[in-house]
């Protein structure tokens, strides 16, 4: 057996965990293992200032190349990882060659889920990889005009892009609002009247039915008999875990690879992070699956640390940001099951529009979602993992600071 950690993929939860290794003092050797043929990168400027061209693929890399050899991790690019062998502890490539491991962790990410007409037209677009926004941005002119399909943040964030840019854009949303699944009705509706004042339309509860056109997209046709016409189309409705790999190898899977909260799987020597895991919460008591770079990055380092032995819980705070137009959204926790919204300042688009909302479920703060406000939102992360109960009276009051909520 070698004393060797693998690590299959190579984002932000597998370049977190491998220098968090090192950090930890892992001494054997350490193997990175990507699929992708770039030098790892962050992926939420993808929709944002990438897809924008504020920024290119040199200044969103999570490390320069130098820090992979400074810290002697073998970064193995272009590589796919084909099968697990547990009973060796050992792994085959698809180039056909077998590397041994002591520990094997697991941060597979997810893919895209994939409109079932799109796949011959050249036109459709969707958003994971630096080189899906490479295709395009070349397309992003003005008058254009783009259908987004599915009104979630990747397609909210590349509407707020292409909008800014001058193409005419249309989302078309399957559920009654956009961000159904993530947020609640007062947020999609201030979201909506964000994207309208820009000049987006967005038309929601349509089910799209066909992409017509030959070789590319020209025109999108609803259940319900409408008709779009589109230069091209972006589809952004939603990801699935990655987790064929350790399905086939018998390890525990339910919409993701099933982690315990240390970040190990069924199997005691593999362990998994980010978003191609399902882990059990002890702040929202239940089995949740994040798509996060938070989650990413926290639950790396603490299978890291539990990798060399060191045994650390993961209970992070969830929390998520999305930037479109001027507008900075931050959000803490999850609020599913609140009973009670309370909103910090006004909720309406304008030139200096900056609120709070506060998800409480019994009184106890369960998330937040805040615009143009950083002190509520840290202060919310705070009180959620403390799972504070809290007097709406005290978070609606703008003479309180935020600091003050608990005193
Ligand atoms: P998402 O957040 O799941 O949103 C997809 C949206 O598309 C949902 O509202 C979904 O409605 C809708 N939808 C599903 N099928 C559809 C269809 N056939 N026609 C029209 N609409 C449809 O996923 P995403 O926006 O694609 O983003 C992918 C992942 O990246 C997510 O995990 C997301 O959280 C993450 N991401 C995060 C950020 C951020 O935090 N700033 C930015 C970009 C991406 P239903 O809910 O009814 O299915």
């Amino acid at each position: 057996m070698s004393n060797n950690c693998i690590i299959v993929g190579a984002s932000h939860a597998g370049v977190s965990l491998a220098l968090q290794l090192r950090k930890e003092a892992w001494t054997g050797s350490i193997q990175l293992i990507s699929d992708e043929t770039e030098l790892p990168y962050h992926r939420p400027p993808l929709s944002k200032e990438y897809l924008s061209g504020q920024k290119d693929l040199e200044a969103i890399r999570l490390r320069p190349l130098k820090t992979y050899a400074d810290n002697e991790i073998e970064l193995l690019l272009a590589t796919t990882v084909s099968q697990i062998h547990r009973e060796s502890k050992s792994v085959s490539l698809s180039n056909g060659e077998q590397l041994d491991y002591d520990k094997l962790a697991l941060c597979t990410g997810a893919s895209v889920r994939k409109l079932p007409l799109s796949d011959s037209l050249i036109n459709v677009h969707y958003i994971r990889r630096a080189e899906d926004v490479q295709r395009l941005s070349s397309q992003l002119k003005p008058c254009k005009r783009a259908v987004v399909v599915g009104g979630g943040y990747i397609g909210l964030e590349v509407a707020a892009v292409m909008a800014k840019k001058g193409v005419r854009v249309t989302v078309l949303e399957m559920s009654e609002r956009i961000l159904q699944r993530v947020t609640s009705e007062a947020m999609s509706s201030f979201m909506q009247q964000l994207h309208e004042s820009h000049g987006v339309e967005i038309h929601t509860g349509v089910e799209v039915l066909e992409l017509q056109g030959s070789n590319a997209v020209e025109r999108v046709v609803c259940a319900d008999g409408r008709e779009f016409e589109s230069d091209f189309v972006i589809v952004g409705i939603g990801v699935t875990a990655n987790s064929s790999l350790a399905e086939s190898a018998g390890l525990v899977v339910e919409r993701g690879i099933q982690v315990n909260e240390y970040g190990q799987s069924s199997d005691a020597d593999i362990y998994a992070a980010g978003d191609c895991t399902v882990h059990p919460s002890l702040l929202y008591q239940g089995d949740i699956q994040l798509e996060s770079v938070q989650n990413a990055n926290d639950q790396a380092r603490v299978v890291a640390a539990n990798i060399c032995g060191r045994k650390q819980l993961y209970d992070a705070v969830p929390w998520f940001w999305s930037d479109q137009y001027d507008i900075k959204l931050q959000m803490a926790g999850l609020n599913e099951g609140y009973d009670q919204v309370v909103c910090r300042g006004a909720d309406e688009v304008g030139p200096k529009v900056s609120f709070a909302l506060f998800y409480l479920k019994q009184g106890r703060l369960l998330a937040a979602d805040c615009v143009a406000r950083p002190k509520e939102f840290m202060v919310s992360k705070q009180l959620i993992k403390n799972q504070a109960v809290i007097d709406p009276m005290i978070l609606q009051d703008e003479a309180i600071e935020p600091i003050n909520f608990m005193s």
